[in-house]
């Protein structure tokens, strides 16, 4: 959580009083693919990058993950008889193919960006270093987070409540194709049930597919609020960050 002497510096900048001053946004891989679900589009990602100008815009301290579900997941070519461990290693590349396409579009616009790996590659991005991750969102740089935890088995839902904890991010942001949490898939059940806020708990025992487990449970014993939104809904990001209700708060 930025501190009171962090906020009100935001504020003397000309940055808004905001109801979550430092986020963390997700993004699925998926998203950056757009109709053809594999690989980089390049208007998918400067939508992102539109969505992520206006939220840095009002002084919030952004840091971002990255999914790698457009390259590779690491399950999937597991079930095709690859051995996991390292599909998983080839998934977590996937993700710092995303983060540095993304850095891309952001740089483009003239926004301050860094990438962090969980995975040493030192010659194209920094190594995630939490007090250095600090010292850039300080300096209203993007921090975007790339190679997930670092470990197989995990997925980058659970590295974004890990980094967002990190951090001490006073939200988490999953972007999601629907307006939030409902009790079935509403793209297939009419019938499903919007929810406006629910508890961690209720996540978890009713199964509603958000995050995995782990990282829910994560957020739960962390108490860290999640908002899940749909970001093909121009300026979600923005309201959430503004504290105006937009999508299911998980608190
Ligand atoms: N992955 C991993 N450890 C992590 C994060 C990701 O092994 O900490 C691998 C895993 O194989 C996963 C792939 O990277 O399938 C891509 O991440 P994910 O499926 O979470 O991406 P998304 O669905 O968000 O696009």
């Amino acid at each position: 959580m930025a501190s009171t002497a962090e906020v009100d510096a935001q504020r003397l900048d000309g940055g808004e009083a905001l109801r979550y001053p430092r986020v963390l946004l997700k993004l699925s891989g998926e998203a950056l693919a757009g109709e053809q679900r594999f690989g980089l589009d390049p208007s998918r990602l400067t939508f992102f990058a539109e969505q992520i100008e206006e939220v840095v815009e009002t002084g919030a301290e952004v840091g971002l993950v990255i999914g790698g579900g457009n390259i590779v997941r690491g399950a999937q070519l597991a079930s095709m008889g690859m051995d996991r461990v390292g599909a998983d290693y080839m998934g977590m590349l996937g993700t710092v193919i995303n983060a540095l396409a993304l850095q891309d579009v952001l740089e483009k616009r003239g926004l301050d960006t860094r990438v962090m790996t969980a995975i040493r590659m030192e010659e194209l991005a920094e190594p995630y270093i939490r007090r250095r991750a600090l010292a850039h969102l300080d300096n209203n740089r993007i921090v975007i987070f790339a190679a997930g935890t670092g470990n197989p088995y995990f997925s980058t839902d659970t590295a974004a409540v890990l980094r967002a904890i990190q951090i001490q991010a006073d939200v988490i942001i999953k972007a999601t194709s629907v307006d939030g949490i409902y009790s079935a898939d509403p793209k297939k059940d009419p019938n499903a049930k919007f929810y406006p806020t629910i508890s961690y708990r209720d996540v978890m025992l009713e199964e509603l597919r958000v995050m995995d487990h782990t990282a829910i449970t994560l957020c739960k014993e962390n108490t860290l609020p999640l908002i899940v939104l749909n970001i093909n809904q121009p300026g979600a990001v923005l309201r959430a960050v503004r504290g105006e209700r937009v999508g299911t708060l998980v608190s």
